[in-house]
């Protein structure tokens, strides 16, 4: 058995169920069986996990950052020696197959290493100044207390994007992982404390999210939070805790979209295509929901696509909520004219599967070409020309990823710089975000932080400048 039958929290170094005595049940996602118990935290549970934090984190932040950079490399080597075992359990937990279970685990541990490089790397700045012998530079200091509240979608590079550089910039941090997603979570913490992060330094409340997220985001002990999830709740974060002036960190959905123009590798769009709107059931913020296709390769791509899709081996999404949603979004675009090329339904087998759905004739303003479905569906649009492809692509709530496939320089240049998004990729996916890369949105896709890179040093700490003046008479 890899996952344990009972997930607890860890408050100040020491497991615990919810103070309530209260559980949820989590199900696997490939054929609905039970797979684990998982503390059903509340308010108290959260609160006991501030006072934790807010004790250990300045003896913590007295370490020096090469220290604190050795523990993060120390926690990320543990992970990598478990490697099968986490990915195994990630496996349990979402359905996805190993091989991307593995490359994601993966991920995530060279998250952990470039973090801790950073730990003999982290550098200032030092500037002028008008007056003579004086000295300007900045450190960095933490925040203090960090709430790390997470998605599913890939467990571990979400705990890792976070947990990582939170602590290392010398913060204790609460992480809320997903409910979803318990178990991996909760093995990252246990490795914390063999790897040797001090009691309270790293935290980890189970639960549902407006049970045990929301106090966590109210708690005036909580100086940051950062979020990764639906714009929806993340609109609730950042006005709850703007209203503390926390600092929020949001990184939110996406409706991304991958451009075909008619000078275009049309086997490497597809392929790209495909990969990017189905890989992990088209659960990933950065997957291309959107297909905008020069109408001269229009019907070439689409039937190429669709030969595509015939092949792909559908995965399960993460819950039956999430199945019936996009169930219901799919009937209500048909309703109101789309087409079905491929797909549009579940799948009659065990577990939450959906076909792999391919849409035309949808309506740039209609529900399923602005909202973010999160499940196995994408749309495509016809273009004339690159303007218009521009225009529709620019036409979106969302912000966070864009890809063109093109021949032209000229063009790929054009798009980069027209595009509103906060990753742009030319002749590949809509994905592919790596640890030393800073990732994020804009508009509805998140406040502007970026994670990963040393940008999420950024995110975990606050610069602080130190104006340095000397007296020459005591030379
Ligand atoms: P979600 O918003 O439902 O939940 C995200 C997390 O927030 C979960 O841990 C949940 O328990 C918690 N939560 C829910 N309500 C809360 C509340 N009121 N207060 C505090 N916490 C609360 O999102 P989801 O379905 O888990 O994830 C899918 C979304 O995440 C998609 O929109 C996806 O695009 C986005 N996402 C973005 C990125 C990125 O880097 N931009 C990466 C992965 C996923």
């Amino acid at each position: 058995m890899v996952v344990a039958e009972e997930i607890l929290n860890l408050i100040g170094g020491s497991t615990a169920p919810a103070t309530s005595g209260q559980w949820l049940e989590k199900h696997r996602p490939v054929d609905e069986t039970l797979l684990c118990r998982v503390a059903r935290s509340g308010a108290e549970d959260v609160a006991a996990a501030v006072a934790a934090a807010r004790s250990a984190q300045p003896a913590w932040a007295e370490r020096t950052p090469v220290e604190r950079g050795n523990v993060v490399r120390e926690l990320a080597l543990r992970l990598r020696e478990r490697r099968e075992e986490a990915s195994a359990i990630v496996v349990e937990e979402t359905g996805k197959p190993l091989e991307l279970a593995l490359g994601e685990t993966d991920a995530a541990i060279e998250m952990g290493l470039f973090v801790a490089g950073e730990g003999r790397r982290s550098y200032g700045r030092t500037t002028t100044a008008s007056t003579p012998h004086r000295t300007v530079f900045t450190v960095r200091q933490p925040l203090g207390v960090a709430a790390l509240i997470m998605s599913f979608n890939t467990p571990l590079p979400n705990v890792a994007w976070k947990a990582f550089p939170a602590i290392f910039c010398g913060n204790a941090a609460i992480m809320k992982p997903s409910e979803h997603t318990p178990a991996s979570a909760s093995l990252f913490v246990d490795l914390a404390l063999e790897a040797g992060v001090p009691d309270g330094v790293l935290n980890v409340i189970h639960g549902l999210g407006p049970e045990a997220g929301a106090p966590l985001v109210e708690h005036p002990g909580v100086d940051l939070v950062s979020f990764t999830g639906s714009a929806a709740t993340g609109r609730w974060v950042n006005e709850t805790a703007g209203r503390r002036l926390a600092k929020v960190c949001l990184e939110l959905g996406g409706k991304n979209a991958l451009v075909v123009c008619d000078d275009a590798d049309l086997d490497a769009a597809v392929r790209w295509a495909l990969a990017s709107a189905f890989s992990n059931a088209g659960q990933r913020c950065a997957s291309a929901s959107r297909l905008v296709v020069l109408d001269a390769v229009y019907d070439a791509f689409r039937d190429r696509l669709l030969e595509g899709v015939r092949d792909l081996e559908p995965q399960p999404v993460i819950s039956r909520e999430s199945l019936e949603r996009i169930s219901e979004v799919v009937a209500r675009a048909v309703e109101h004219g789309a087409t079905v090329l491929a797909g549009g339904d579940r799948l009659d087998r065990r577990g939450w599967h959906f076909a792999p759905t391919v849409l035309e004739d949808a309506a740039p303003t209609a529900e399923i070409s602005c909202s973010e479905l999160f499940g196995p569906v994408t749309v495509l649009y016809r273009a004339a020309d690159l303007d218009e492809a521009i225009a529709l692509v620019n036409d979106s709530p969302y912000g966070l990823t864009a890809a063109i496939h093109t021949a032209s320089v000229h063009r790929a240049m054009r798009f980069a710089e027209r595009v509103q998004a906060g990753v742009v990729v030319v002749n590949a996916g809509t994905h592919g975000s790596e640890p030393h890369v800073g990732f994020g949105g804009v508009k509805d896709s998140g406040t502007g932080w970026r994670e990963a890179g040393v940008e999420a040093l950024d995110v975990y700490s606050d610069l602080k400048v130190v104006n340095l003046v000397t007296y020459p008479n005591n030379a």
